[in-house]
């Protein structure tokens, strides 16, 4: 087992990635790693060994948007490298996953084939490649055209340069939002959040989330728009 984070707000996101991931430490990991929207960029940061190696590794940052990542490695050894985030070839886009991708080798074949650079050798890495092929301006809707290419099980979450957006999608791999006031979580289990909130929605299989500072929308498989109290 292994954790996901998300926060888009008002705070230094780098400081609640931080004490989510150790929060979610219990579940096990081999490796961390955070992507941040840091001065309108995407910065990324990971490390393989105990979360205290990327807390001396981070600078102070002041980025409000981010996701986090433990990883217990299912393909791939544990090395910084294949250390989560991923980031696009264009460094445009950013993703975190816990699960397994069992179409990975024949998407990663494509991929290449279409120019896509690798630098990992996990799994996950061809989810950020795809979801690159299909963004056209809403992360949210690339994300889940992503999922529909992908066999296999996930929790992911994606960020975008210059946005306070983060999307997620899940089959299989816990994940939960956290609802705050100008500020929203997400993560793989509710105790990473409950010293911000105690307002949760739990996301099912196949559905996919946008989340901002203003609110959450949770989208069925067909794109339609769920409400979930
Ligand atoms: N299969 C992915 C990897 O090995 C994700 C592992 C995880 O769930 O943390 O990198």
């Amino acid at each position: 087992m292994c954790g996901i984070i998300g926060y888009s707000g008002h705070r230094r996101a780098s400081e609640v990635l931080m004490d989510g991931l150790k929060r979610l430490e219990y579940r096990g990991y081999d490796s961390a790693g955070i992507a941040m929207v840091e001065d309108g960029r995407l910065l990324l940061l990971k490390r393989q060994g105990e979360l205290e190696m990327l807390q001396k590794a981070l600078p102070k940052l002041e980025g409000r948007t981010g996701i986090g990542h433990t990883r217990w490695a299912t393909c791939g050894r544990p090395s910084d490298r294949n250390a989560h985030p991923f980031v696009s070839c264009d460094g445009k886009l950013a993703i975190v996953h816990n699960g397994i991708i069992e179409n990975y080798s024949s998407l990663r074949g494509r991929l290449e084939a279409e120019g896509h650079h690798f630098t990992s050798e996990t799994d996950t890495e061809v989810i950020v490649h795809l979801l690159e092929t299909h963004y056209a301006g809403d992360l949210r809707q690339a994300l889940a055209e992503t999922v529909r290419e992908i066999q296999g099980t996930y929790a992911i979450a994606a960020v975008l340069e210059g946005s306070p957006e983060i999307a997620a999608a899940r089959k299989e791999n816990p994940l939960v939002l956290g609802l705050g006031v100008e500020e929203n979580f997400l993560a793989s289990d509710v105790t990473a959040l409950l010293s911000y909130t105690n307002q949760v929605l739990y996301i099912m299989d196949g559905e996919t989330v946008s989340l901002t500072p203003k609110g959450v929308t949770i989208f069925d498989m067909d794109g339609a728009v769920i409400k979930r109290e």
